[in-house]
């Protein structure tokens, strides 16, 4: 069997680990397939391929946008997208431009 784990932050959003040392921590947990979803951002994810590629670990590029419907906040998760797309990074920084401090947007626990 395969495990994977498909919502992780880096220190580009809310998480506290480097791609790097999430990498390394993805591979000690004995993971198989991480995608990286880090906040209205796409930062991470040149970093984390890498990382991973190291690490042996199959790497799906992603990302967690912030929406409003109705006047509530609704997180979408975003996966496989193409991180050459210059239209994807304006997008992305509009989303996160006038968005709350990411650290308060939701309470993962330390990823
Ligand atoms: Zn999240």
């Amino acid at each position: 069997m395969k495990l994977a784990d498909l919502h992780l932050h880096t220190h580009f959003s809310d998480g506290t680990y480097s791609p790097e040392e999430l990498a390394a921590h993805a591979r000690e947990q004995g993971l198989d397939a991480v995608a990286l979803t880090d906040h209205d951002s796409v930062e991470g994810c040149e970093r984390m391929q890498s990382a991973c590629q190291k690490e042996g670990l199959e790497f799906i590029p992603g990302a967690e946008l912030t929406a409003e419907v109705t006047g509530q906040e609704v997180h979408i998760l975003g996966y496989w997208m193409d991180l050459s797309s210059g239209r994807l990074r304006s997008e992305l920084q509009r989303f996160s431009g006038g968005a709350a401090a990411a650290g308060s947007r939701h309470g993962h626990p330390t990823q």
